[in-house]
């Protein structure tokens, strides 16, 4: 825990309250205060708690048991890995890994909620040291097992935690997030799982150069965290709870400062570690006796094969604290993603990327068809953005990003995505625009009738338009790159008002619309209105 804890701000605040309380002068209206407190601790302001121990306030019915996913968790390692096997392509040896340190972990939760005694045992922990660039599924992979056991999930990037916490982030923060994504269920948030990301920023190594001197106070107080402590439900900054604590105890009840316990989360840490990468290779240059043996000859080239043999003394000499590196037995690299992993993802992982822009377009009626080669030619663009994965979502979304917003407004509902749309997503999409232009006219002419059907929703009066007058707007709309709606809504703006008053005078309630209306609708509007004038007198 931070500094700031142990000052215990609580105690401070509360020393405070009484002190101000203690003033004979003060009026304080208690009552509105009181009953917010004890009504379902939700903001008297209606805002949504900062920290909401939800499980303080409702406890859930028996029969819903937030613990009942761990009870039942009982696969085995070859199991957890075929699972993932179904989401992450790729990273064998993560998986394999991951997948035993994640059955023992939640077999001894299991062990530890059904009896007290494994609670009081001896356990070491198998938090994880995750190593790898970025974008190769080292989250997703951690998402996936949560997903898998049934517990909640946090993830946080090293850099935004101070030592201090009074700048940027505490880490106990993390642990009142797990808090939150358990719906507030402590019992459940205790045996979720944190996620530290960019941990190599925080290493204290100076001669590395460009690191803040706080990296190694946050990676004491992850520590802690990592070993086993109490984290206090409310943060310093919520004053909300501290005041709750403040109530119970002016009630004369001990204060009660609510607490969940660190000593069952699995704490997975990961960095890409790209300089250790280089220092491993230095150390196992040295380390040869005249010969290169033909597995260093393997791994030359390959950064990331280096982190595979990192040892502790490596993460030491990088900057980091030994009883840090203590606590994270288990380390594991994951490999950057070549071309063709890149094109299995699309092909064949659950859930990728292609699938959600599959549903973007199924939103609108619309499907597409894209075929391997065009998949591969994904595959090469997006490795070249050297982001692994995420490279699959840039190259996506510039392929398809003019065809979201042109295609729903026309009458294509169905179209092809080949290597040369990947590769000139705009040519591509004129094309498929100009070969389906009888389509398209007919589709914007479609748009002008929805504008007459909602003119007439709207004020009762019903527009008749001839075609020439269909495809005069039509025309317009293309010259203007308008959509038919925006064109007509300007057109016939004040028209409601004008064409009320002719109805009030002559008793009409449609009015056929030429094409010399939408040439020029006022001066046409401005004559009928004269004419309903003359006619009207005419009949006096
Ligand atoms: P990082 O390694 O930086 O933690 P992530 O796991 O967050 O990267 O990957 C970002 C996204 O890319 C994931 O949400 C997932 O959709 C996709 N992705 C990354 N690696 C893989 C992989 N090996 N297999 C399938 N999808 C992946």
């Amino acid at each position: 825990m931070s500094k700031k804890d142990d000052e215990n701000p609580l105690e401070e605040i509360q020393k405070q309250l009484r002190d101000l309380l203690k003033n004979k002068n003060l009026q304080v209206a208690f009552a509105p205060f009181m009953q917010s407190m004890s009504s379902s601790g939700d903001d008297p302001q209606g805002e949504k708690p900062k920290d909401p121990p939800k499980k303080e306030q409702a406890p859930s019915p028996p029969s819903d048991d937030p613990l009942e996913a761990i009870r039942s968790f009982d696969r085995k390692p070859k199991e957890v890995r075929d699972y993932l096997d179904r989401f992450v392509i790729k990273q064998e040896q993560a998986k394999r890994v991951l997948s035993v340190a994640v059955c023992d972990h939640y077999n001894h939760v299991r062990r530890c909620i059904q009896d007290d005694r494994a609670q009081a045992a001896e356990y070491l922990k198998p938090n994880v040291l995750l190593l790898g660039p970025t974008g190769v599924g080292k989250t997703y992979l951690m998402r996936n097992v949560a997903k898998l056991i049934g517990v909640p999930f946090v993830k946080a990037d090293a850099t935004k935690f101070s030592e201090t916490g009074y700048v940027g982030n505490d880490v106990d923060d993390l642990v009142r997030d797990l808090v939150k994504q358990a719906n507030g269920n402590v019992e459940l948030a205790q045996y979720g799982i944190i996620y530290v990301d960019e941990i190599d920023k925080i290493a204290a190594e100076g001669s590395r150069g460009g690191r803040d001197v706080s990296g190694r106070g946050v990676q004491i107080n992850l520590l802690k965290l990592m070993e086993e402590t109490e984290v206090n439900l409310h943060s310093a900054q919520d004053m909300m709870g501290q005041m709750k604590a403040f109530m119970e105890m002016q009630k004369g009840g001990k204060p009660k400062k609510p607490t969940i316990s660190t000593k069952n989360i699995l704490f997975i840490v990961s960095g890409a570690f790209d300089q250790l990468a280089e220092s491993i290779r230095k150390r196992l240059d040295l380390n040869r006796i005249g010969f290169g043996s033909s597995e260093e000859q393997e791994m030359s080239g390959s950064g990331v094969n280096f982190l595979n043999k990192a040892e502790t003394q490596d993460f030491i000499k990088y900057g980091f604290e030994p009883e840090f590196v203590g606590r994270l037995p288990v380390r594991v690299a994951c490999d950057e993603l070549t071309e063709s992993d890149l094109a299995d993802i699309l092909l064949s992982s659950e859930g990728n990327a292609l699938d959600q822009y599959r549903r973007d377009f199924e939103g609108y009626g619309i499907k597409f068809d894209m075929g391997n080669p065009a998949i591969h030619e994904v595959a090469k663009l997006a490795s070249k953005e050297k982001t692994g994965a995420r490279g699959l979502v840039t190259i996506l979304e510039r392929i398809f990003r003019d065809f979201k917003f042109e295609l729903p407004s026309t009458s294509i509902r169905k179209f092809s995505v080949d290597a040369q749309t990947v590769r000139q997503p705009s040519e591509a999409l004129v094309a498929l625009l100009e070969d389906n232009q009888d389509l398209l006219d007919e589709n914007l002419l479609e748009d002008v009738d929805r504008f007459v059907d909602s003119f007439k929703r709207e004020h009762g009066l019903e527009l008749r338009f001839r075609k020439a007058a269909k495809v005069a707007v039509v025309k317009e709309s293309l010259e203007q790159n308008r959509s038919v709606l925006a064109l007509c809504e300007k057109k016939f703006k004040d028209f409601e008002h004008g064409l009320k008053i002719i109805s009030q005078r002559t008793g009409r309630n449609y009015f056929v619309i030429e094409k010399k209306v939408i040439e020029d609708p006022d001066k046409e509007l401005s004559r009928w209105v004269v004419e309903s004038f003359s006619n009207s007198e005419n009949k006096e």
